[in-house]
């Protein structure tokens, strides 16, 4: 029997019971920064039932303490009633969060989560609260397990304490048996997972079994909290340690399955550790395949090239059946450490196929146009020729002499020389006509043109700019050599007439010259003086050359 409360400071008489009491106390100290840290965390599956988990946990904590420290058997039994709303609520928030976990989800609390949470800790508080009532959770007998001050009770448990306890197991139970199945369905590492989670749980409920049925207690109080506490604190590490079940880490492998670009992830050892959906659709991986990298048909080179000669965002490209893909490689770097060793390789392929028949469409476009267009510069070129030249002796014609002179101009530096503008015209050609008809005369006049080819340099501009008219454009020469080439134009030109075969032909040619810029530097001003000079040796009797001196030059 316990005795009643006889002054209510009774309540402050606390006593700490040594080292056992404290480390209590700290552990309730480390569950209340435990709470703020995984707040604060990233989002996991479940999260808003493990943080009520936590809280339950800490004033459940919270509540064993006070029944520890309480001196006054009265206050122990207060403080043990008081810890049952949180009691009530551990197995019922744990059974939500693995339920959550387990499937996967996040989001708002559904009704019947929100009703399970407070019908079933409220319903076990009551039956606990009414105990002085009815005396049917603890019975009459329950009291100090001895004499000494601030001895633990003993509580004697009636009906009512195994109803609840009976109802509490069945959230613990189905907790168990969701995350056995969801171990059971797992693969690989989450599997694992679930079972780690699924062993840490036995933990606390082999201390509740060992509590509720044969008494073991820690420092006489019920160690299920504490035990609580410890997995609770391991629950936590291996979910914020297991980035497989953060959201985030889901949405990224998200975004890796479904891309449309084929993955693959190399170890170091050259095998293939990993590769999303669109890569083993493209080489025709099997799911679990640990394949050397090597072996993937078709990239069977290409792989171990990029591998041994790895570049930093080296590309290479490569043909899969029918598509033609760019392959990017990276280094996986390991997330530690400075050395510069890495883990492994990341491959991306592109599908370049329809870029490449589009370049290709374009090049040959460009191509087909390129010709166009140099046809049509050949055209143009061909029609400017025919336009500037004369077509019976392939000289230039009229047209060009003042293009020609203007060029000649710009390139011809005074200090060099003059420019020198001979007028040729052939002495009597009318005749040649009469005598021998128009087509020998013709022949002539391709003959003198040819003569003056071979009489003139490279950089002098011949031209026909009438019947039998002809001019001569002489950059950088003094009129002394050109003179003498006049006059070895005679010769050639006289033995070309003799080499016609027309009997008694005599071809001989007046010429004048004018001289830029000592007569003038227009050219129509120099063509009028040369003419002036040709008229003048004409009328001098023909078959000479009369230049800016005046000077007759007559050669017979
Ligand atoms: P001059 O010594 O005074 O220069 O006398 P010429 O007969 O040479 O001069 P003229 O101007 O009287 O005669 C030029 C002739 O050249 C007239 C024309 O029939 C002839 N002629 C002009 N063009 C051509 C041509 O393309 N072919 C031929 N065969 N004769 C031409
Ligand atoms: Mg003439
Ligand atoms: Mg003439």
């Amino acid at each position: 029997m316990i005795a009643p409360l006889t002054s209510f400071d009774q309540f402050f008489e606390l006593q700490p019971h040594g080292l056992a009491g404290y480390f209590a106390l700290s552990i309730l100290f480390g569950f209340c920064f435990l709470y703020f840290w995984i707040a604060r965390n990233q989002e996991f599956f479940g999260k808003r039932f493990f943080m009520i988990t936590n809280l339950a946990l800490i004033w459940w904590l919270f509540a064993a303490i006070m029944e520890l420290w309480s001196v006054v058997p009265f206050c122990k039994a207060a403080w043990g009633t008081l810890a049952f709303p949180a009691i009530g609520l551990v197995p019922v928030s744990w059974f939500l969060f693995v339920y959550r976990y387990a499937r996967g989800e996040t989001g708002p609390m559904e009704r019947w989560q929100k009703a399970l949470l407070i019908v079933v800790p409220s319903f076990i508080s009551l039956l606990c609260f009414t105990n002085p009532w009815h005396w049917l959770f603890y019975s009459r007998a329950s009291a100090p397990v001895s004499d000494v001050r601030g001895a633990a009770l003993h509580y004697d448990h009636g009906p009512f304490f195994a109803l609840s306890s009976l109802l509490l197991y069945v959230f613990i139970l189905g907790g168990f048996v969701i995350l056995f199945r969801a171990a059971a369905r797992a693969h690989g590492s989450y599997r694992l997972h679930f079972l780690q989670i699924f062993i840490l749980t036995i933990v606390p409920i082999v201390a509740n079994i060992a509590y509720v049925f044969s008494g073991w207690t820690i420092a006489g109080i019920d160690p299920t909290p504490f035990m609580f506490s410890v997995i609770l604190l391991l629950y936590s590490l291996l979910i914020l340690s297991n980035q497989t079940f953060q959201i985030a880490s889901v949405a990224r492998d998200m975004v890796f399955e479904t891309l449309p670009n084929a993955v693959l992830v190399v170890g170091r050892d050259g095998r293939v550790l990993e590769h999303n959906a669109t890569a083993t659709e493209l080489f025709s991986l099997r799911d679990s395949s640990n394949i050397p990298a090597s072996e993937i048909p078709g990239l069977e080179k290409l792989l171990e090239t990029l591998m041994q000669a790895y570049q930093p965002g080296a590309v290479e490209d490569v043909l899969i059946g029918t598509r033609e893909f760019e392959v990017q490689t990276s280094h996986i770097p390991r997330p530690f450490g400075s050395d510069d060793r890495f883990l492994g390789w990341l491959f991306v392929f592109f599908d370049i196929t329809e870029r490449k028949i589009a370049t290709k469409t374009l090049k040959k476009e460009l191509s087909v146009n390129d010709e166009k267009l140099r046809d049509m510069r050949m055209e143009h070129h061909r029609i400017k020729n025919e336009a500037l030249s004369d077509p019976l002796t392939g000289l230039l014609n009229r047209r060009a002499l003042s293009d020609e002179f203007d060029e000649m101009v710009a390139s011809c530096s005074l200090e060099k020389g003059p420019i020198m503008v001979t007028v040729i015209d052939i002495d009597h050609f009318k005749s040649i006509n009469d005598r021998f008809g128009h087509a020998a005369g013709d022949r002539a006049l391709i003959a003198v043109s040819g003569a003056l080819r071979r009489a003139f340099r490279r950089e002098d501009r011949l031209f026909r700019i009438g019947g039998e008219e002809f001019v001569v454009l002489s950059p950088n020469l003094d009129i002394k050599t050109l003179e003498d080439r006049i006059e070895e134009l005679r010769e050639i030109i006289f033995a070309a007439g003799e080499n016609l075969g027309l009997d008694g032909l005599e071809l001989r040619f007046s010429a004048g010259i004018a001289e830029r810029p000592l007569d003038r530097t227009a050219l129509s001003d120099l063509i009028d003086m040369a003419d002036k000079r040709l008229y003048a040796a004409k009328s001098a009797g023909r078959n000479r050359t009369i230049g800016p001196d005046g000077h007759n030059n007559i050669r017979h």
